[in-house]
């Protein structure tokens, strides 16, 4: 009855298709026990090293002992404690928005706005290479959905200058592209959304702690903030915590709570995690050196690799991606700097187009010069080996 299990199985393996899982014993930092071995991490999305840093721990501790480990309720029941509400207001003053609403993680903040904000005789317009929640999101509302060619405006206004006859049009792309690291061109998706009349939502889950003159994201990169951009973003990756959040007018988030069913239909985020959070969003605003440091490791482990000849795509955010093409090789790069204590896992499809495999890069505020230059001598010595430079 279920042996197409152990055929697909076995079809993923042999099209080097087949995830395991690694296990972490260890916090997310540059030094971490990966597999029962010592290694340096080059693949965390701590980018700021939040998730351990003393104050965000002690927060969480706090949290626990005052309002328990578990919220007992969805948000609309009895789960809404003071401290979900006051995260809320705390994430709009950040990103000077009227309000916010936060979800359990990222991904069901996508699911949740795309399908509460459109759904049948409506469009969705989805960067080709958007991130796979908002791909969900999109499929799950019921909407119509086009796709855009990568940061590609004329595709975009094609689209839109034929798609006229429909209800209501949603432009959603994400912020920083996270297998590529590269920007949206958000000040052109503003206009052409103005110009037709669009929803315009960005998705900063890898631009939030890092773009910006306060690492509020690429709203703020762009100074397009007051312009009804619908903001949403994690708190699982620079802000070292979970969840997710939608940031706007006041209207749009009262709309989310009524309507977001990934909101509505699941537990409130546990009191640790939303104490966390809110203790990282302080160290943002007030360690700023931190962001600092990392576009300085971002840039330092960057270009050393280029001077050796490896395929890096520029990048102003914290990842690097490092395109091999074929999967196969991608994981053979992976697994001997592994053997070299270096964790970087492979990208391969589906997360990425068939012929794009990668080392997806990421650094963190956390590393040191010395990590780094460790980091660079692997990847000379693996890239010689495999022929790559
Ligand atoms: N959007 C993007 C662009 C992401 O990279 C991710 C996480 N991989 C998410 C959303 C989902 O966020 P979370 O991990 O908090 O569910």
């Amino acid at each position: 009855m279920i042996d197409f299990l152990s055929e697909e199985l076995r079809l993923m393996k042999e099209h080097n298709l087949y995830r395991s899982l690694y296990l972490i014993d260890g916090p997310s930092e540059p030094k971490t026990i990966i597999n029962g071995r010592e290694m340096l991490l080059f693949s965390s999305n701590n980018y700021l090293g939040l998730a351990t840093h003393p104050r965000v721990k002690a927060a969480a501790i706090a949290a626990v002992k005052r309002w328990g480990t578990g919220s007992g309720g969805s948000r609309l029941t009895t789960g809404n404690f003071t401290l979900h509400r006051l995260l809320e207001k705390r994430i709009a003053r950040f990103k000077g928005t009227e309000d916010a609403i936060v979800f359990n993680t990222g991904y069901m903040a996508n699911l949740g706005v795309i399908s509460a904000l459109v759904g049948r005789g409506d469009l969705v317009i989805s960067d080709q290479l958007n991130h796979a929640s908002i791909v969900d999101g999109c499929r799950i509302s019921r909407a119509t959905v086009r796709i855009y060619r990568h940061g590609d405006m004329e595709d975009l206004r094609h689209i839109l200058s034929e798609s006229t006859s429909f209800r209501r049009r949603l432009i959603v792309t994400d912020g920083v592209f996270s297998m590529d690291g590269d920007i949206a061109p958000l000040p052109q998706l503003f206009e052409l959304a103005e110009e037709f009349q669009a929803l315009l939502m960005v998705d900063d889950a890898h631009a939030t702690g890092i773009l910006g003159d306060k690492g509020a994201g690429t709203v703020e990169y762009f100074g397009l903030e007051k312009r009804g951009i619908i903001q949403m973003g994690t708190l699982s990756k620079a802000l070292g915590s979970e969840g997710g959040y939608v940031a706007g007018s006041t209207s749009l988030i009262d709309f989310l709570r009524n309507r977001a069913r990934s909101f509505i239909y699941s537990t409130a985020l546990s009191p640790p995690v939303i104490a966390a959070a809110m203790a990282a969003l302080d160290v943002l605003g007030e360690e700023p050196q931190l962001r600092r440091q990392l576009h300085a490791n971002v840039q330092f482990l960057y270009q050393g690799l280029k001077d050796m000849g490896f395929e890096v795509l520029p990048t102003r955010s914290a990842i690097i991606p490092l395109i091999v093409g074929d999967a196969h090789k991608a994981l053979a790069l992976s697994a001997i700097l592994a053997e070299m204590g270096v964790f970087v896992p492979a990208i391969r499809p589906p997360s990425v187009p068939e012929g794009t495999s990668r080392l997806r890069i990421t650094l963190m505020a956390t590393h040191t010069e010395d990590n780094i230059q460790f980091a660079l001598n692997a990847f000379q010595k693996a890239g010689k080996k495999l022929g790559l430079i």
